[in-house]
């Protein structure tokens, strides 16, 4: 699975079946700062001998949401996004899929957990698979973290 175009350095692609996907975040040694995506400087603590990869949980806290209704390129609107605070770690900025995309649909406070979807297509018409989260009370379905798979 070592060729599933994704952002570079920010998400942990599985190399077995044990293994999982995660987003990879930086940890301060030093003063415990955690940030998404991965720093090479401490921000809190300036020290640049400090931050550590780190796997980062897969659930988290609706901070806030928009409801975009105006799309870029690549984009069909209207579509969600928001922040989620994730548990023991940092805000990340994301897309919200599985829900429909209007006000009311979500609320601030809501758990929501991490799901690995296609995001677009590149110039050759390949897929983009990217990180997103959804709402964790929807999350009945099969393993949500093994939803994508490489079209065949
Ligand atoms: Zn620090």
């Amino acid at each position: 699975m070592s060729d599933i175009p994704i952002i570079p350095d920010s998400l942990h692609v599985p190399k077995s079946k044990d293994d999982d996907f995660y987003l990879l975040g930086a940890g301060c040694s030093i003063c415990g700062y955690v940030c998404f995506p991965p720093k090479l400087v401490c921000v809190k603590c300036l020290r640049d001998d400090s931050m550590k990869r780190i796997k980062l949980s897969p659930f988290g806290i609706l901070e806030t949401f928009a409801v975009m209704q105006i799309a870029p390129p690549g984009f069909t609107a209207p579509y969600i996004i928001g922040y989620v605070k994730l548990d023991k770690g940092p805000l990340v900025f994301t897309l919200i899929t599985q829900c429909e995309a209007r006000n009311g649909a979500l609320e601030i406070g809501e758990k929501m957990e991490l799901v690995i979807e296609k995001i677009g297509d590149d110039k050759n018409g390949n897929d983009i698979v990217g990180w997103k989260f959804r709402p964790a009370k929807k999350s009945n379905d099969e393993t949500s973290l093994h939803r994508w798979r490489r079209p065949t």
